[in-house]
């Protein structure tokens, strides 16, 4: 189908339209905010349909041989010892390590150079204005003019502007009140392939993980009410998480030393993104800029993947973009409703406040670990459900397939 479509977004969604809209015979152009491609992000997880995905690209294999080795995670005390345990081997998709753990920015990379071939890329620029009109839509950059397009696809994460302009406040975002700050640091002599997680007093926790690299990827989160920590600079962020630390034990001193010189610091305050209707006229929206499930659920890159390939699927099969936009959210609404399922006291189980809820916590960790009770219990450590009966579009791959 010969169409011309506008993606802004360059990460994880953006790149897999990309390709299966190129596959499906449209005309593809790509605007990504940053000046160039970002390789930066911490661990992100794949799961069941994600995974799916993948394998329809025949990126499954490249995949998981770029992903972080994570075996499990290991549950640790004050001086390391391991009080809960949890290996990818005896849990597989019901425990907290997914089947494909990889660095956002080596998936973003392999999707982006995958798709590059079939799609224009234009990076540094980003949307001011939109005119949707009866035949087109007349996009506005903010540094390169106008230009007209069939649609416009915001794939542009959980803080997107071009959902603000089409939609307004529409979108709600529901706060976990949950902040997290993401870095590397280098790895240290208790760090392997298992990952481990220490909680302290306060609501807090660090979350070591590894990569194949040699590196540590660490994640401190505060159990806190949105509070405007997301509103300081990146160095008064640093600051706020190095103070609210300090006394945290374990091995925090040198995360917090590796926090001070860490280049690729990411802070979030985590929430969902909810919105009636994912589409408005020629526009239409994907990933976590539609219906962000936040990264407690793990299921953020599974849904971005999969909306894009259903989304893409969907245009193909449809003349009327009206009527493929419908479809797309018909299709992938339930899924989204698990994905985004997460338990509002989810945070504060993971994040106890105090000596006693954490014993309590590891308590039951440790008993979710045992054979009988694995089933049952396991669920409080496992992901939201994963199901999804993917559509086959192959039938309408008649145009230009693109390795
Ligand atoms: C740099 C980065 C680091 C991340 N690190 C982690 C992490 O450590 N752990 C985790 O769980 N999740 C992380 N995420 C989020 C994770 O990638 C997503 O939750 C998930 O993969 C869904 O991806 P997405 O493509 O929908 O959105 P995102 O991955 O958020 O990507 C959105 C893309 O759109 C671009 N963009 C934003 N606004 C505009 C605009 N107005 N115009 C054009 N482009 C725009 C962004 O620069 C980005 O490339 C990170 C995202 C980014 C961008």
């Amino acid at each position: 189908m010969s169409r011309t479509v506008l993606i802004t977004g360059a990460s994880i969604a953006g790149p897999t339209l990309a390709w299966w809209l190129h596959r499906f015979g449209m005309t593809v152009t790509v605007l990504e905010r940053a000046p160039a491609f970002r390789d930066s992000g911490q661990n992100i997880d794949v799961r069941g349909a994600g995974r799916e995905v993948l394998r329809r690209m025949g990126l499954e294999r490249t995949a998981m041989e770029a992903g972080t080795g994570e075996l499990g995670i290991a549950f640790v005390d004050s001086d390391n010892h391991v009080e809960a345990r949890f290996d990818q081997e005896t849990f597989g998709s019901n425990g907290p390590t997914a089947e494909l753990e990889i660095l956002r920015g080596d998936l973003a990379r392999i999707l982006y150079e995958h798709s590059r071939g079939g799609a224009e890329y234009l990076f540094g620029d980003t949307i001011e204005a939109l005119d949707d009109q009866a035949d087109g839509i007349t996009v506005t950059f903010k540094k390169g003019g106008p230009r007209r397009f069939d649609l416009v696809i915001a794939a542009e994460g959980i803080g997107s502007s071009t959902r603000r302009l089409v939609f307004g406040e529409a979108a709600q975002r529901r706060p976990l009140d949950l902040y997290m700050g993401y870095f590397t640091i280098p790895k240290g002599e208790n760090d392997s392939a298992l990952a481990r997680w220490y909680n302290a007093p306060g609501g807090r926790s660090v979350f070591l993980r590894p990569d194949k690299r040699g590196h540590t990827h660490a994640v401190l989160t505060l159990q806190q009410a949105p509070c405007g920590y997301e509103k300081l600079s990146p160095d008064e962020q640093k600051r706020m998480l190095a103070e609210r630390f300090a006394d945290a034990g374990w091995e925090t001193p040198r995360v917090l030393e590796g926090l001070a010189r860490a280049d690729d610091f990411y802070f979030e305050m985590i929430g969902q993104v909810r919105l009636d209707h994912w589409s408005k006229g020629r526009t239409v929206l994907v990933g976590d800029a539609a219906y962000a499930p936040s990264p407690i659920s793990g299921m953020g890159t599974s849904l971005g993947l999969v909306g894009a390939y259903v989304l893409a699927g969907e245009l193909s099969r449809h003349d009327d973009h009206a009527e493929a936009f419908a479809a797309y959210e018909r299709i992938l609404r339930p899924y989204v409703d698990q994905g985004q399922d997460v338990p509002s006291l989810g945070p504060r189980i993971a994040q106890p406040r105090t000596r006693f809820g954490i014993a309590l916590q590891r308590g039951v960790l440790n008993l979710a670990t045992k054979p009988g009770i694995r089933d049952l219990l396991g669920k409080l450590m496992a992901p939201p459900a994963d199901k999804i009966d993917l559509p086959d579009y192959g039938h309408a791959a008649h145009a230009a397939p693109h390795a």
